[in-house]
């Protein structure tokens, strides 16, 4: 799903887009002409691999994220604790903003029922 900046409004807009099992739902608005945020929910499942043997697993997702995307580079002297998205084409992507996502949580670290297994037991032996 892809909007044009310019025709994002001030006022709160639903949205929701499915990618495989994962449910990407929320509201987005502009901040400024150049600002726009976006309050959403990533939930459902995710696969990936194990970060210790690479066996696949599944993430159950169930993410509050706010971001701010901005047209061009964000130049805002206001500190913010909010992710920023830079896109140079005047579009908001939202598939592109949830694919941005996915890959954060992915790159974090996730091991499998089993490797975790493995750890409570070497905890045990020490
Ligand atoms: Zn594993």
């Amino acid at each position: 799903m892809q909007i044009e900046f310019k025709k994002v409004p001030f006022s709160k807009k639903n949205f929701q887009i499915n990618y495989n099992l994962v449910n990407f739902e929320g509201t987005f608005c502009k901040m400024s002409q150049e600002l726009v945020k976006i309050e959403a929910t990533i939930s459902g499942t995710l696969e990936t691999i194990c970060s210790r043997c690479g066996k696949d697993i599944n993430l159950t997702l169930n993410e509050n994220i706010e971001l701010i995307v901005s047209d061009g580079v964000y130049s805002s002297d206001e500190d913010t604790e909010l992710d920023i998205v830079e896109t140079y084409d005047g579009i908001l992507d939202f598939d592109d903003i949830l694919n941005g996502e996915l890959e954060s949580i992915k790159s974090d670290y996730h091991i499998c029922t089993e490797c975790m297994g493995d750890s409570q037991m070497l905890e045990k032996e020490f």
